[in-house]
């Protein structure tokens, strides 16, 4: 058996072709458009790439990006200035902090400074436990693409074993929250688990976030099972250049053997991601200004 490829870019594609609309009713009827504030402080290369594809597919759907770039050397009072002014801003329903920060800065004080109606990234602490109760907040990313896609995959995702290899605060931890929502049985393996090609064989469902290439063999798969990859990893293309390629934390080549449907990587989780941000924004804008009581 060969498993289906999950189309991510499809998946994507649909999502924002969904929030242009909205966007679009939105200004034609109330007159309001969308803003949503990136800051990047530095000039990492990856950053760089990332804050710039945000900031084109926000302008794509019709809202407005409001761009800041900061200095590496930037304070964190000189940031957190700026994120106060962007929290009174009007025009500006979501505002988004660039990860990881230099090393001056705390990301939590960070997080923490952003209004929770407007933290897209659903990392500050009012939406980690909206989550964590069942109440309305906003979701991670990242976690909130990778259950669209389970969900378009297989429906109703109740009484599933799900298997969540990863324990971070943007990605393993909300993920259990979301599955636990959808009735899923939940596991979450880390760093110190044991058994984990066990746990895995077990598993209807497998969210992989760790950051190590080819961690979950073919062999560790139930068959039939569908296989979600979060992981990104940079590996020598071994053609003696410095080129490389991205694979993620499942061995793809493996594993689609034996799954049922895997996401590929590229092209699977992460263009959800951003896709997930614009839902965001969206949902952040309708809240602050026509659902306003
Ligand atoms: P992280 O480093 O914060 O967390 C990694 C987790 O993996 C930890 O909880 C750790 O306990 C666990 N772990 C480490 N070694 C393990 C092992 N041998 N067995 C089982 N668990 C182990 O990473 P993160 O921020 O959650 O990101 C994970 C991966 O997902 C990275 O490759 C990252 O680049 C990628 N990522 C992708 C997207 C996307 O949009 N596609 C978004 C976020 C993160």
């Amino acid at each position: 058996m060969t498993a289906k490829t999950i189309d991510g870019k499809a998946a994507a594609a649909e999502l924002r072709k969904r929030v242009a609309k909205q966007v679009s009713e939105l200004r034609a009827n109330y007159d309001v458009q969308p803003g949503l504030a990136a800051i990047l402080v530095g000039d990492d290369p990856a950053s760089q790439v990332y804050i710039r594809n945000k900031e084109r597919q926000t302008e794509e759907v019709g809202m407005a990006s409001v761009g800041r770039r900061l200095p590496a050397e930037t304070s964190e009072g000189a940031l957190l200035s700026i994120i106060e002014e962007l929290n009174h801003d009007p025009t500006v329903h979501g505002i988004l902090v660039q990860l990881p920060l230099p090393k001056q800065i705390k990301s939590e004080a960070v997080i923490s400074a952003i209004s929770a109606e407007k933290d897209v990234d659903g990392f500050h602490p009012m939406n980690v436990a909206a989550l964590s109760n069942g109440k309305d907040g906003l979701v991670p990313c990242t976690p909130m693409g990778c259950a669209m896609l389970l969900k378009d995959q297989i429906g109703d995702l109740t009484g599933k074993e799900a298997l969540i290899i990863g324990r971070s605060n943007i990605v393993g931890k909300p993920m259990a929250q979301l599955l636990l929502a959808e009735n899923c049985t939940v596991t979450i393996a880390h760093s110190r688990t044991r058994d984990l090609d066990q746990k895995c064989r077990n598993a209807d469902i497998v969210v992989a976030a760790v950051g190590i290439p080819k961690l979950v063999k073919g062999d560790w798969i139930k068959p039939g099972a569908t296989l979600i990859d979060v992981g990104i990893n940079r590996v020598s293309k071994n053609d003696g250049t410095t080129s490389y390629r991205l694979v993620g934390d499942i061995d793809y080549e493996e594993a689609v053997q034996a799954a049922g449907a895997i996401t590929p990587v590229p092209g699977g989780v992460g263009p959800m991601t951003i896709a997930c941000l614009l839902q965001n924004t969206l949902a952040a804008c309708k809240r602050q200004t026509i659902l306003r009581d």
